[in-house]
Formats: structure tokens, sequence, C-alpha cells
């Protein structure tokens, strides 16, 4: 009899232990669907102020990437009015890598575009189109740690207001916390690789140009955003074809409008989802 109480106490437990789960993923999943809005891109022009980033035979990396995210805003604003763009410098000047994670997770930005030349190892190439090419980088599995950091301090942004009077206040102790941070850094994962491969297809199919992909890599800028996070390497400014290109009012408004076109499949896509 007493055995047979507690079989009953235990299946009980259970029952609630599941219905507890499943209301949780309903209410969860239905404040993230309502929560989703995209509305704010952050776009991070490279380096800047006594952090020249690369250099080529006459231009600076800094200089190239503000002038290519000035662009990238202009679109944006001209084209998706809706959206609220946010520069993370728009002079020469230094920001730290953390200020400019910090600045798209206060803005609860949707989406932290950072702009950047590649340079290849050997200097300024002797042969033109050595190296060349865009590069794609999402953040890589090793920093981890770093990402989960950047996520628990920025939980309050992504859960709703009312997601305390709900569940009675956010514990990162508790593992339904936990569970729903993990949940959170396996999607901008795959919306990071989802806005790389959109992006790298325009840049292959419609501006011809050549390309490493997609890769997945330590940065330490992507380690602390709390949102899907692109950094792109635009092209090889010390291969004197690229640098050509990427000072030029042409190049620099291609490369634009590629980003821009895959910002607006994206939104598309999530929007779907
Ligand atoms: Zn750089």
């Amino acid at each position: 009899m007493i055995k047979k109480a507690k079989n009953l106490k235990v299946f009980i437990s259970c029952i609630l232990l599941i219905y507890f789960i499943l209301t949780t993923c309903v209410v969860l999943g239905k404040q993230i669907k309502h929560a989703f809005r995209f509305k704010t891109v952050v776009i991070d022009a490279g380096h800047g102020g006594k952090d020249p980033g690369a250099h080529g035979a006459y231009s600076l990396e800094k200089n190239v990437a503000l002038a290519i995210a000035k662009k990238v805003r202009q679109l944006i604003t001209d084209d998706m009015p809706d959206i609220n763009v946010i520069m993370t410098r728009t002079t020469d000047r230094f920001i730290e890598l953390n200020r400019r994670s910090a600045i798209a997770n206060e803005n609860n930005a949707n989406l932290f575009i950072s702009i950047h030349c590649n340079s290849s190892p050997e200097g300024i190439a002797k042969i033109a189109d050595k190296q060349k090419g865009v590069m794609l980088l999402v953040y890589g599995y090793h920093r981890k740690g770093e990402q989960m950091e950047a996520l628990r301090e920025n939980a309050s942004i992504y859960i709703e207001k009312d997601y305390q009077k709900n569940y009675a206040g956010y514990n990162e102790k508790d593992p339904t916390s936990m569970i729903v941070l993990n949940a959170y850094m396996q999607k901008y994962r795959k919306q990071s690789i989802l806005f790389g491969e959109l992006l790298d297809h325009e840049f292959v199919n419609n501006d011809g140009r050549k390309s490493r992909g997609v890769k997945e890599q330590g940065v330490l800028v992507l380690a602390h955003s709390a949102m899907p996070a692109v950094l792109v390497e635009t092209g090889y400014i010390n291969n004197p074809g690229e640098e050509k290109y990427l000072n030029s009012k042409e190049g620099q408004d291609e490369i634009a409008h590629s980003i821009v076109r895959a910002i607006k499949k994206y939104k598309e896509e999530i929007g779907t989802q």
C-alpha cells in the first residue's frame, strides 16, 4: 500500500514536471515569436583611430571599412526605412572590441555586421591576384564560454519583461534558464551562418567575386554579441587589384549593395521561420 502511494506520488510529480516543461515551451515560444521583429542592424566599421588595421600600398583598412559602413547605412536608410541602423563609429576613432558588441547588445540589435578588409601574410603581394576575394566569419565554437557570458548578461533583453512575472524571476542557476540560453546560442549560430551564406551568394553570383566562404572562428568582436553576428572580410587590401577595387566608388557601392540585398533576404527568411 505504501509502495503504491509512493509510486503514485512519483507518477504525479512526473506528470506535473512534463506539464510544466510543455507550458514553459509554449509560453516561451509565443513570447519569442511575439518579441521578434527585425528592426535594428548594427554596422561596425572595423578598427579606427590608433588601430589602422591592415594596409595596402596607399590605403588603410580602417578608412575602407568606414567608407563601406557609411554606404551600407545610407542604403538601408533609403531602401528599408523601417530598419534602425546603428553605427559603432562614424569617425576615425578607436573603439574597444567589447564596446562594439556592447553597443549592439544595449540596442537590442537583431543583426551585427562587422566590416573589415583581409590581408595576406606575405605583405603587399608582388604578384597581383595572389590572394583575393571575400570571406565571411561567424563566431566559432571554441569561444563558446565567452558568448555564454554575453547571453547571460543580456538575457533580460531577450526574454520579455513578462518573463519575471511569469517565471518568478530569471535565475541563472535554474536549469530552465540554461536551456533557454543554449537554445539562443544554437539559434544565433544558425542565423549567423544563414546571413553569411546569403551574403556570400551575393558577392559570388552578383558581383563575380572570389570567395573563401563562411568560416567559424573565435573572433572577439563576435564573441560577446548576443545576436546573429557576421564579420565581412571585403577583400585583400594588400593585393594591388583588390586595393584599387576596395578604394573605388564602384567597388564600395557594389559591396554595400550586396550587404543590403543580403539583409533584405535574411529579413524575409527569418520572418518566415
Ligand atoms: Zn580587420
